[in-house]
């Protein structure tokens, strides 16, 4: 798994998402470790059908 940003090396890492709306308190994905550049893989996978998850993984990848 390489970054999309900086091509850098991701880990898999599990994520608390206590302002979730989802009912989920936590989500799997991936941290860059150069960058800091994170992909939710569960987001990733629901883009396309859920909007609403779109935008907050547009809020998690500003940084
Ligand atoms: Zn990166």
């Amino acid at each position: 798994m390489s970054c999309p940003r900086c091509s850098g090396f991701m880990v898999s890492q599990v994520f608390e998402d206590l302002r979730s709306d989802t009912g989920e308190l936590s989500f799997k994905g991936f941290r860059c470790m150069v960058c800091g550049e994170i992909l939710d893989a569960q987001i990733s996978s629901n883009r396309e059908h859920r909007p609403h998850h779109q935008a907050r993984n547009r809020k998690l990848m500003s940084y």
